[in-house]
């Protein structure tokens, strides 16, 4: 067993007082067996969404301080339900906000990066046999304005509060939520998804970047930069769920017991070409047209949306004899930040269209680099299931097409059945 445990629960984990007490009960149990839990809190499912709209009703484009500020309280408020119901066992328990524990970030609101942690607090916490709960998803910048990390956060925060403990002692991490592992595409959307029992960070990367929610991206970038063993698994259901493993081969399918330092990381076996379907739903794209032709305008264009803090996925432009087309996909979070920057370059709005509503689909498996033909399978399953297709990227490693969020559901359950990867 690891000195130290740091143990994250999600919003569904907390969502209510019920849930908040039948969690307590269970950490006391894992406490009396000796486990030594730092535990990572999100705010109750459906707070931080509530937050975000009461600030959306005065201004939809504000983003700032204030906005991280409001939107960092949900935490504050499932942190300390915890801990009383912790002390209310007789278990000590410190709450504690990301300033206290010294968890400073960049100045980029509502998508700060962790630069550093004090882990002696913690240590002092645990040295008094106190437990302590942090709030996930926060931080504090060097003018001590209160930060967040951007949604599905508090995942970020535990695996790099797990990689600063390790520095001074062993340290697993677990990440709960309410489906018992990682399956081959969401289990809510795909009925017929598998259980994924281990797989790499780089493939749970991708899965995460291609907008998997199940896992927030910037957590297994740290796991993979500091070895972080990840354990993501049930609140609700005592049994192992999946490891997400930083120095394994690809093999989706390999169990931990053999997958690190033993021989069985040299044995090559055949990869499955595709390993998961992901999507997301919080898909928006922007179509401008005419923009002024020429890569001097897309280049100053694309910085300032850079600068804004943007990220600007799929993007595809076409000459026509009218003008230059241009769209581009962005997560529906950054709208209102890409709405102020087009403000700037594309002063006539009728010149901007915004469809929201749009999903990405798409299928990722490191196996791909080897075999040809998996964008025409793509492709035909999505004509074959009259989908039509409105922006569309590939990578060595993925397909990935922007499409109506109404075909999402019928169009990942095509796209699992014909890479085989339905469970029997
Ligand atoms: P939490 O609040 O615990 O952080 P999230 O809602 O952020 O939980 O993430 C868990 C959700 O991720 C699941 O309820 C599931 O619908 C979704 N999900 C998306 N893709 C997958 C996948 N491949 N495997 C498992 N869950 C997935
Ligand atoms: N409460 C935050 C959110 O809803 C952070 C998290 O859940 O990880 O995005
Ligand atoms: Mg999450």
């Amino acid at each position: 067993m690891s000195e130290l445990i740091v143990k994250k629960y999600g919003g569904t984990s907390v969502g209510s007082i019920e849930r908040i007490e039948s969690l307590a009960d269970r950490l006391v149990k894992e406490i009396k067996q000796g486990q030594k839990p730092v535990v990572v809190v999100s705010a109750m499912s459906g707070e931080t969404n509530r937050l975000i709209g009461l600030a959306e009703k005065i201004d939809p484009d504000y983003r700032g301080s204030a906005y991280d500020m409001l939107i960092a309280s949900g935490e504050q408020v499932s942190i300390s339900l915890l801990a009383i119901a912790l002390q209310k066992r007789g278990v000590k328990a410190q709450p504690l906000l990301g300033f206290q524990l010294g968890i400073r970030t960049d100045s980029t609101f509502a998508k700060a990066r962790i630069q550093s942690i004090d882990t002696d607090p913690i240590f002092d916490l645990v040295g008094k046999s106190v437990v302590p709960v942090v709030a996930g998803f926060q931080g504090v910048d060097e003018d001590d304005n209160i930060t967040t990390l951007g949604r599905g956060g508090s995942d970020t925060t535990a695996v790099a509060l797990a990689a600063a403990i390790q520095g001074r002692a062993s340290c697993d991490c677990e990440i709960y939520t309410d489906v018992p592992a990682v399956f081959t595409a969401d289990p809510r959307l795909v009925s017929k998804a598998r259980e994924l029992p281990s797989l790499s960070c780089e493939e749970m990367m991708e899965m995460a970047a291609l907008g998997s929610k199940v896992l927030h991206i910037r957590c297994v970038e740290i796991a993979a930069k500091y070895g972080v063993k990840i354990h993501l698994r049930s609140t609700f259901e005592e049994r192992e769920g999946t490891w997400i493993l930083p120095d394994t081969p690809d093999l989706a399918t390999a169990s931990p017991a053999t997958s690190k330092g033993s021989s069985t990381m040299n044995i090559q076996i055949e990869q499955p070409v595709v390993s998961a379907v992901t999507h997301d739903a919080n898909t928006a794209v922007f179509k401008l047209f005419p923009v002024p032709t020429g890569p001097d305008f897309l280049a100053r264009l694309f910085d300032t949306l850079a600068k804004k803090g943007v990220v600007v996925d799929i993007i595809t432009q076409s000459e026509t004899t009218e003008g230059q087309r241009l769209a581009f996909s962005v997560t529906k979070e950054d709208i209102p930040l890409s709405r102020q920057a087009l403000k700037d370059f594309v002063p006539n709005s009728e010149h901007i269209t915004l469809i929201e509503n749009m999903a990405k689909i798409s299928v990722v498996g490191v196996g791909m680099r080897n075999h040809p033909g998996v964008a025409a399978r793509f492709f035909a399953v999505l004509a074959k299931t009259d989908v039509p297709i409105h922006l569309v990227t590939t990578s060595e490693i993925k397909i990935s097409a922007v499409i109506e969020q109404g075909k999402l559901k019928e169009a990942a359950e095509a796209l699992h059945s014909e890479f085989g990867l339905d469970k029997a």
